[in-house]
């Protein structure tokens, strides 16, 4: 069984106040992430086995961002048709991966080998981490396809220690994902007049030394 990483050990006891203020409002995830997440578990799909992968990060207040992808893969690891496991070592080592690179886990994700994305007793019973705001992604069938966005996937929190299944809007509220890279050019044909400087706008203050440009 999944031993959970116990992060946040020396958090006081939550009362409601602090409930509030631990609470993970958002989680910003860039494409990278999702695209590298789903070839894990795609890895282990095609021989039809679940698989999970967890997601650390840095949180800013009621925010975190997504910056690290751990695929556990220790020998106290057995990916099996209906279950994955994560023994106590690999999930020790994963824990003190995360607190060496001061990161924090936000987020695991698991496939399933059908389309349904809920919670299994197990899964509500062995998380990897157990800190509130802690959430769930679930990818349907052993993560055959990648994911356009979260609407695709499982999307569960914990809140108050119970798994709440989250609705699609509740989903894009609480997790967002960035692309990771774009093709850019502009929409004027070569050589055509500009009305502008053609420089870059930026919606912040320009520091000291800045040329301007991001
Ligand atoms: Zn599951």
């Amino acid at each position: 069984m999944i031993d959970p990483i116990r992060v946040d050990k020396n958090r006081a006891a939550p009362t409601s106040e602090m409930h509030l203020k631990a609470f993970l409002r958002r989680l910003w995830v860039p494409r990278w992430v999702l695209d590298r997440t789903w070839r894990y578990l795609r890895q282990d799909g095609l021989d039809q086995v679940e698989s999970t992968v967890l997601w650390g990060g840095r949180r800013f207040g009621d925010e975190a961002v997504v910056m690290a992808v751990l695929y556990p893969c220790g020998p106290d690891v057995v990916f099996e048709r209906g279950v994955v496991q994560v023994g106590p070592d690999t999930t020790a080592e994963m824990g003190r991966w995360l607190r060496g690179q001061n990161l924090r886990a936000l987020c695991q994700v698991h496939s399933h080998p059908g389309s349904w994305t809920g919670h299994s007793p197990i899964d509500d019973a062995f998380p990897i981490a157990s800190s509130e705001g802690f959430l769930s992604l679930v990818w349907p069938r052993f993560a055959a396809q990648p994911a356009r966005s979260v609407g695709d996937l499982g999307v569960h929190r914990l809140e108050g220690g119970e798994w709440q299944e989250l609705s699609f809007a509740e989903a894009r509220t609480a997790i967002r994902v960035v692309e990771s890279e774009s093709l850019v050019r502009s929409h004027r044909p070569r050589g055509g007049q500009s009305d502008d400087s053609g420089q870059l706008r930026v919606d912040v203050e320009p520091h000291e030394g800045d040329d301007g440009w991001v």
